[in-house]
């Protein structure tokens, strides 16, 4: 039996990751924790969204839910996972982190973190755009400078980073494999009297529009042809399995940093 505790319990993916862990036999719910202030402190967190009596007490105390739990899920925002792993640094917990937007100091933050403890950090949990990042570096391995190299993500109004780390994480991939600098050549928008646009540039662009849950697009633009590789999301579910498939995966493994390509066996 693996305890599982969920930070950002009562958001939109915190909510699908604890609904849907009551249907695996080996995870148990033992902590769920929300913002200091949120309304739903001291309620049992299955009455606030929806399954009935859990026994489980939402709290806003981090030491609360990390002695009781084997692994913490986190679909929060930065600096509250920043907050939350610096509070448990003493006596560390292995760590799924599912949150994107983090600032390069707070990336370094989650590596140090990771020295200690088992940690899973993944802007995208989902089995498909796993696969196609492994996929991304091939065809970019085969079409080098001579295709153009564009990428297009789409996601609901109310998200609050952008590019999605999705898309920055297709990036890295692209750039790594096309030996380029995204310091350098990430162009994040276009306006005006730009000029030709350069063979290194790696375009980046973002939609944010009603309810669309998670849309990237790779574009790799030649002459006479061009490959579009799309992936959508159409439900949140996807997410929440892979970092519930992730929390069983983290406890079987040494102290470390890993992501989702580990966890899926792609490397
Ligand atoms: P959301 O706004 O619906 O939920 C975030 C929750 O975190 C809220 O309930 C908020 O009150 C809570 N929270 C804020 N501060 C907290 C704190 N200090 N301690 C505990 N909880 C706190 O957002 P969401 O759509 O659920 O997304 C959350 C994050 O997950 C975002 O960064 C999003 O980009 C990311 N995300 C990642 C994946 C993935 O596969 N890795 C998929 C979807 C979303």
């Amino acid at each position: 039996m693996l305890k599982i505790a969920v930070t950002g319990a009562t958001g939109r993916m915190g909510n699908r990751i604890i609904t849907l862990s009551q249907d695996i036999e080996e995870l148990k719910l033992s902590g769920a924790l929300e913002r200091k202030g949120d309304d739903n402190i001291g309620k049992d967190i299955g009455e606030v969204i929806g399954l009935g009596k859990t026994g489980v007490i939402i709290t806003d105390d981090i030491h609360t839910v990390s002695k009781d739990a084997d692994v913490i899920i986190d679909f929060s925002s930065p600096s509250a996972t920043i907050d939350n792993l610096k509070a448990i640094s003493d006596k560390p917990v292995p760590f799924v982190i599912g949150t994107t937007g983090f600032s390069k100091d707070e990336i370094e933050y989650i590596g140090l973190y990771a020295q200690k403890t088992q940690t899973v950090f993944a802007p995208n949990m989902s089995v498909g755009v796993n696969l196609l990042l492994k996929v991304l570096a091939d065809i970019a391995k085969v079409t080098g400078d001579d295709y153009d190299v564009e990428i297009v993500e789409s996601h609901h109004r109310l998200k609050k980073d952008a590019p999605s780390g999705t898309a920055m994480k297709m990036a890295q991939v692209l750039a790594a494999a096309l030996n380029r600098n995204l310091d350098d050549d990430a162009i994040y928008s276009r306006h005006g009297l730009i000029g030709e646009r350069t063979q290194k540039e790696i375009g980046i662009q973002t939609v944010r529009a009603g309810d669309i849950v998670g849309e990237h697009t790779v574009l790799f633009g030649g002459l006479g042809e061009r490959i579009e590789i799309t992936h959508k999301a159409s439900s949140r579910d996807t997410f929440a399995r892979g970092a519930l498939r992730a929390s069983l995966w983290i406890r079987k493994q040494t102290p470390g940093l890993y992501d989702m390509q580990d966890v899926l066996g792609l490397k």
